[in-house]
């Protein structure tokens, strides 16, 4: 966000900064936050809303909110679960 510089070594990932990283995905059911984890970072294990399954942790894997609801409301994902997650369903 307007930050230029890049590839500072000392920047890691944190969920804190995950805004930074997220791209917007258009869905049938509003913009999305999309960001992909490499899993060096995680270290819990997160229930899937795609299949109901667990994200084991050093997993990569999607984490995606609706724009509509602030990022406290991010859900992870598999990364399979989010490409095959089809909003023409809706
Ligand atoms: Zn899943």
């Amino acid at each position: 966000m307007g930050r230029r510089n890049r590839r500072e070594p000392s920047e890691e990932p944190t969920e804190l900064k995950l805004g930074n990283f997220a791209r917007t995905e258009n869905h049938a059911d509003g913009e999305w936050k999309v960001t992909s984890l490499t899993g060096d970072t995680s270290v819990k294990v997160y229930r899937c809303p795609g299949c109901q399954g667990e994200i084991q942790p050093k997993t990569a894997h999607i984490v995606a909110w609706n724009m509509d609801y602030s990022a406290d409301e991010r859900r992870h994902w598999h990364t399979a679960c989010w490409k095959r997650r089809t909003p023409s369903r809706y």
